[in-house]
């Protein structure tokens, strides 16, 4: 055992990204492996998941998904990786569970599969022996003929080869290469696990052809094979040989995948960032309107002065600008909204409101939002009332919205986007609002009059 593998280190695990609200850069400590020595931390981290979850901001306090994890050692004060984190090939908690589980069972399933790995591996051998051996290193050599009970002095790996090319009966063969390949398939291949297989390394020290043989048929457990699908295509991407065109297309199709996954990840992040852009947003445009309706309350429009009313006009274009922003870059998220309900006109529903005064709306146009009515006619009311189910924002919407000397908005029936849409224009047009909860018109029109 080398020194290097008996050093030690302390490793610590981190997610780390930058938050999506207010881009401030945060780490969460989310493993510490403890001092351990190299050859105890390899065994540590076979048996360790670092579970992908989101961080939350220290700035802004924002939850947020993280992008990377870095591993760091402690001893060293020194980043050992980064690595980006891959939200399209996040896999779920069960199938991470079947994952570990088949590279814990590795061993009883290459028993189980083991002489029918082994017969078509020699197989593949036999086929083409001279090149099969081309593959081979000294010591892989020297093992075999050692199962052989052969004594040999090789002096490199190609006397070694011609050495086995002399020197090993046809009748030998299969014997030969299953001892000769135990480090390859069982030091490496069954050793590692799927999850640590190093495909590219292995193609430089085993040889191309042995490397895509085991990496395509070593006996492994379903969870994993998308795991050997991305290695296949690895190998591929870099062969050239007879069936080039084919291998290449396989590497092709790789490369695109693995664009479309950078795009996914890029696609995820822009929409948490919008997110916040509009709730932000949304609040600016409360906040101004607030400030509109606490403005006309306080005078009488003829005696505002000059100052309060130009305040009063670029607010509302404010608003104007940001609901315009809000409308272009508003998702089509589906809301928690009950269906828009038909409008009860059974008279009051209270006891207290049986004799309402609605002299106040005579003659107005009350638009009520959220809803719809069964007739056309105005009834037994004083005024006029125009309903919208405010579901899309049609040109009827805008037209019961700018036709109404009042605006009334069910507030359990309408979405957000609705409710700021018809906020805007009460701030911009002077139009009393009124947010309701009930559907009898009696009663709305009651709670409307008395205010
Ligand atoms: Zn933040």
């Amino acid at each position: 055992m080398s020194k290097f593998f008996d050093d030690f280190v302390h490793l610590k695990v981190y997610l780390v990204g930058r938050c999506t609200k207010c881009k401030h850069y945060n780490e969460l400590m989310v493993h510490d492996y403890g001092r351990l020595p190299y050859s105890k931390l390899e065994d540590e981290m076979d048996r360790t998941n670092h579970p992908i979850r989101p961080i939350s901001c220290n700035k802004c306090g924002t939850e947020y998904k993280p992008q990377q994890l870095v591993y760091r050692d402690v001893v060293r004060d020194s980043e050992v990786a980064k690595v980006n984190i891959d939200y399209s090939n996040i896999i779920d908690d069960e199938k991470s569970a079947a994952m570990q589980e088949g590279h814990d069972d590795r061993f009883k399933i290459y028993q189980k599969r083991e002489q029918e790995f082994w017969a078509a591996y020699t197989e593949f051998a036999l086929e083409d022996w001279k090149s099969a051996v081309g593959e081979l290193m000294r010591q892989e050599i020297e093992a075999g003929f050692a199962a052989l009970g052969k004594k040999t002095t090789l002096k490199s790996d190609l006397h070694a080869r011609r050495e086995v090319l002399q020197k090993i009966a046809a009748s030998d063969r299969r014997s030969f290469w299953i001892a000769a390949n135990q480090e390859f398939i069982v030091g490496e291949l069954l050793d590692l696990g799927v999850m640590g297989w190093v495909p590219i390394e292995f193609a430089k020290r085993y040889g191309a052809a042995r490397t895509r043989f085991g990496v395509m048929y070593f006996p492994i457990v379903e969870a994993l094979e998308d795991l050997r699908t991305k290695y296949i295509g690895l190998l591929f991407k870099r062969e050239r040989g007879d069936n080039a065109f084919l291998l290449r297309r396989i590497g092709q199709l790789t490369d695109a995948a693995h664009k479309q996954t950078v795009k996914y990840n890029k696609a995820l992040r822009q929409t948490d960032e919008q997110k916040h852009v509009i709730a932000e947003m949304q609040d600016k445009l409360g906040v101004a309107n607030a400030r509109i309706t606490e403005l006309s309350r306080q005078q009488p429009a003829q005696s505002r002065d000059s100052d309060d009313i130009r305040r009063i006009r670029e607010l509302k274009s404010f608003v104007g600008e940001l609901l315009a922003e809000l409308r272009a870059i508003r998702p089509d998220e589906p809301e928690d909204i009950g269906e828009s309900p038909m409008l009860d006109e059974s008279g009051t529903d209270g006891a207290d409101t049986s004799n309402p005064d609605l002299s106040a709306l005579e003659g107005k146009t009350v638009a009520i939002i959220g809803g719809y009515r069964s007739r056309r006619d105005n009834g037994d009311y004083p005024c006029e009332i125009t309903t919208h189910d405010g579901r899309k924002h049609d040109p009827d919407f805008y037209a019961a919205l700018q036709q109404a000397d009042i605006i009334v908005v069910l507030t359990r029936f309408i979405s957000h986007a609705s409710m700021w849409e018809a906020r805007t224009v009460a701030a911009q047009e002077d139009k009393p609002i009124h947010y309701a909860q009930e559907i009898n018109i009696g009663s709305i029109l009651n709670i409307v009059a008395q205010k």
